[in-house]
């Protein structure tokens, strides 16, 4: 200690800003930004009992979910009466597989014929009030969230 001391004295006053005595103007811009800095700080302490208080407040603690089920088509946890997050791409791919069967089948979109489309999947047959409509037929096993 007796032998840093004496090196913090030397190096001490070269760390220091020499202009800080010179430039009277970037002075009082210093102690403006001071001014504020301090503005910010708390002016009392807040005492423990008050931070648990505050921090175990039931509106600030997480909310245990109840109404949490495994997805039943890919076993990923979700949310009930909601589509898995996961098999929303699935969806959204299946989805974009019939759209471009049904461009195939019509030939472009300006020859799409004015009929209702069915979309039909493996061993599935059409019902009577979809025998009238244009089937289109899926080479895969329907999926679970496809129940239109
Ligand atoms: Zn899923």
């Amino acid at each position: 200690f007796v032998l840093i001391c004496p090196a913090l004295a030397v190096s001490g006053p070269q760390i220091l800003p020499q202009s800080h005595h010179s430039n009277n103007e970037e002075n009082s811009e210093l102690s403006f930004l001071d001014s504020i800095f301090w503005m910010a700080a708390p002016k009392k302490r807040r005492t423990i009992e008050v931070n648990r208080c505050r921090r175990r407040n039931p509106n600030k603690l997480i909310k245990v979910k109840h109404n949490i089920e495994p997805c039943p088509e890919c076993g990923n946890m979700k949310l009930k009466h909601t589509l898995c997050g996961f098999c929303f791409e699935k969806v959204r791919k299946e989805t974009a597989m019939i759209r471009k069967q049904i461009s195939i089948m019509d030939g472009g979109p300006l020859n799409a014929p004015a009929v209702e489309s069915v979309v039909l999947y493996e061993n599935e047959n059409p019902s009577e009030a979809d025998k009238d409509k244009r089937i289109i037929e899926r080479n895969r096993k329907r999926p679970y969230w496809f129940n239109m």
